[in-house]
């Protein structure tokens, strides 16, 4: 079975990788390169580290196993839940952590089997997702977990543009640094790293706008080129790197409005269509349980999404002059979201160009 497929191309890959870190690195700043929006695909991770990433990050601990064997620093990028600190101890030698409660934990598992765990603690900077929303409460967390043996504060780390679509400034990462600043004359302890956030923060590189951070966690910029502030490509890096292939199974004139009384579609929601006559419409093998039909966009401009069911997408294909028929593949690029839903689909073949 080889379709539907998505088709990765390596070098494209490899090329953003390059091109970021090399941006980064002239600034200061290391890159943890996040795996987790192809699943830990342990090609793509290798491309990854080839193309510069200082280590790599993932938020699953079922995708960090896959990139055990990668002799290169591994980070837990979501708050581990107090169930899996034992994995956590064992395949990240990083976790972001905003919970007492889980440090301890941490903290127990990492001495049972004879580590320390390096901690990253999580600053709200006002994004509202995870960190420490107030100083007092983060410096009263830092004063129990300084007396902790399995664990080591190494850093403090913010995220932003995930909840609240906060983008960075200099002023707020600013603000990192200073509390940063405070915690290690207050607390005498030396942190290591500032992770100044994820692809959203990459637009305050070119004005050195970055104040103290010296780490970035990059997905999407790294895969698609994107920082996603603004949503603009970065110079020098590829959109195009997971190309969608999808075959045809129907190729029909029908009318663009349907026959009968409506109700409600597959998803329970109540459709509206606008009336273009017939039309050329073409069906083909893949739908919602692998795609996102608002992250795709079909290489051939003429082709219009009209939508999908679970698992037959439909395409109107009348304003072009290709006659497309039964068998033949439509390609499709994908924004982040597409990539995130059809590299967790198991029933879509991966390929790679190398
Ligand atoms: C997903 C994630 C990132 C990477 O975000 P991108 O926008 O893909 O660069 C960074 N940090 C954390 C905590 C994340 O969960």
């Amino acid at each position: 079975m080889d379709y539907p497929k998505i088709r990765i191309n390596l070098r494209i890959i490899k090329n953003n990788v390059k091109t970021i870190t090399s941006l980064c690195n002239s600034k200061g700043i290391n890159v943890a390169g996040v795996t987790k929006v192809f699943c830990g695909h342990p090609e793509i991770a290798k491309t990854f580290i080839e193309g510069g990433v200082f280590c790599l990050a993932d938020s699953r601990i079922e995708n960090l196993v896959k990139l055990k064997d990668f002799d290169i620093p591994k980070i837990m990028l979501r708050l581990p839940m107090k169930s899996e600190v034992e994995k956590v101890v064992d395949y990240s030698d990083v976790s972001l952590n905003s919970e007492l409660d889980t440090v301890i934990a941490l903290s127990e598992a990492a001495i049972k089997k004879g580590k320390v765990h390096k901690i990253v603690l999580m600053v709200d900077l006002g994004d509202l997702r995870e960190g420490y929303f107030s100083k007092e409460t983060l410096f009263d967390a830092i004063d129990e977990i300084v007396e902790l043996k399995g664990v080591k504060i190494i850093g403090l780390g913010t995220n932003l543009t995930c909840y609240g679509g906060v983008i960075p400034t200099k002023e707020i990462l600013g603000r990192l640094t200073c509390i940063g600043n405070e915690i290690e004359s207050k607390h005498n302890i030396k942190l290591h790293i500032l992770s100044g956030g994820n692809s959203s923060t990459v637009h305050l590189l070119e004005d050195n706008e970055t104040i103290g951070t010296n780490n970035l966690r990059l997905g999407e910029s790294l895969v698609i080129g994107v920082e996603t502030a603004y949503g603009k490509q970065i110079k020098g890096t590829g959109n195009d790197a997971f190309i969608l292939h999808a075959e045809i199974i129907e190729a029909k004139e029908k009318p663009s409005v349907p026959t009968g009384k409506t109700g409600m579609d597959a998803f329970g929601n109540k459709p509206s269509y606008v009336d273009r006559g017939v039309r050329k419409r073409i069906i083909c093998a893949v739908g919602r349980q692998d795609i996102d039909l608002e992250s795709m966009y079909p290489l051939d401009k003429n082709i219009i999404i009209i939508g999908a069911s679970s698992d037959h997408l439909i395409l109107d294909c009348s304003d072009g002059d290709v006659d497309y028929k039964v068998g033949d593949i439509i390609e499709f690029r994908l924004s982040y979201a597409g990539i995130l839903r059809g590299m967790t689909s198991e029933y879509i073949t991966k390929e790679f160009i190398r």
